[in-house]
């Protein structure tokens, strides 16, 4: 029997909360090809910018070889070359969730802040 589409995104939901993961990786963990993890993928993102709670974030794809990043591709795929220096071997974007939860995020959020007064 399949696993339910909406139990695949809540592992999904699971998998990013608090670190990236890579479309690939997310694929080998939830055991779904990885073209259907970025459909999910789409989907969460829809539903996480109505969500106060958690942010979902995208780290951009980055060039191997120039270290060009894509800033500003809003595609969940990985480029298959670079514009820059035409580099096949780029980095492929990751994946995560952020909790903005005010209980458990304040203590971090306070030792990320004295952290930074002392660099300054
Ligand atoms: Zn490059």
């Amino acid at each position: 029997m399949p696993i339910p589409e909406l139990t695949i995104r809540q592992r999904l939901a699971e998998l990013l909360t608090g670190t990236v993961r890579s479309s690939r990786q997310l694929a080998e963990l939830v055991g779904v090809p990885e073209r259907q993890v970025e459909d999910h993928l789409g989907h969460l993102i829809k539903s996480l910018a109505r969500d106060r709670a958690r942010r979902f974030v995208m780290e951009p794809p980055v060039c191997q070889d120039c270290s060009f990043v894509f800033r500003e591709r809003r595609r969940l795929t990985k480029p298959s070359r670079c514009p820059r220096c035409r580099s096949e071997a780029v980095s492929p974007p990751r994946f995560g969730i952020i909790p903005l939860c005010s209980i458990s995020g304040s203590d971090n959020s306070a030792t990320d802040a004295r952290s930074l007064d002392r660099r300054s």
